[in-house]
């Protein structure tokens, strides 16, 4: 063991479980793709067709687990459900080209990027960073992540139920930025980490959530990710 003599003991590593093993996938950072299904960025009241992609990130330690409960985060009275697949990234990089992009792939899980859609709004309309709509506690419960030796995904249905009731449907093969692409872009910016999360977008039916909410979505041939929303 080393001996860095930090001042108080760091916190946990975050991690997620990976389907199959009990090693757990150890997450560095956690990456977003904005508006990447045409139908979601027409509810969204924008024209995929001309945007380049939104990148947005939320803090590692907001990852819950799959089965776990949700608090009502505060300021907000419009939290929204947006049903993800995740990419998991276990190989780093920097300027990754589409063609070799899937190499750098460790598996995919089915996620939720839970939003505070009236401070997104806000936010919006100011012209202010979307951090606080986003990047908050518990805003990305994520289930088992499917190892990419178990083959590598580009379509399949992807939905949300809530309590029961279907709310967002679609099909990953919709994507505007595809897989590749989405890695391509991103390792563009920044340098790719082992550890890495990219939540690729969220298709039509985004919707409000209540204390009591139970969810259930994913992704065909995924684990499907089940959470309550619980009362703060
Ligand atoms: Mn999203």
């Amino acid at each position: 063991m080393s001996a860095i003599p930090y001042a108080f003991a760091p916190a946990a590593t975050p991690s997620v479980a990976i389907a199959g093993s009990a090693a757990r996938f150890p997450v560095h950072r956690i990456y977003c793709v904005g508006r990447n299904y045409v139908e979601h960025a027409h509810e969204m009241g924008s024209d995929p067709t001309r945007d380049p992609p939104i990148f947005f990130t939320k803090p590692p330690d907001a990852v819950v687990a799959n089965g776990g409960a949700v608090p009502y985060p505060p300021r907000t009275a419009n939290l929204h459900h947006e049903i993800e697949l995740v990419i998991a990234i276990g190989r780093g990089g920097r300027t990754i080209s589409p063609s070799a992009a899937l190499d750098y792939i460790f598996g995919y899980a089915a996620g939720n990027d839970l939003t505070r859609r009236d401070l997104q709004n806000a936010a919006k309309k100011r012209g202010e960073p979307w951090d606080t709509s986003k990047a908050f506690d518990s805003s990305a419960p994520i289930a088992a992540i499917r190892p990419a030796a178990q083959g590598h995904l580009d379509r399949g249905r992807i939905w949300l139920e809530v309590n029961g009731e279907p709310r967002q449907r679609g099909d990953i093969q919709d994507l505007i930025w595809k897989v590749p692409e989405i890695i391509a872009e991103l390792s563009a910016l920044y340098a790719l980490q082992p550890g890495d999360l990219i939540f690729t977008g969220t298709p039509a039916g985004v919707g409000p959530l209540q204390p009591g909410d139970r969810l259930e979505g994913g992704i065909e041939g995924l684990e499907v990710l089940r959470n309550t929303i619980v009362a703060a």
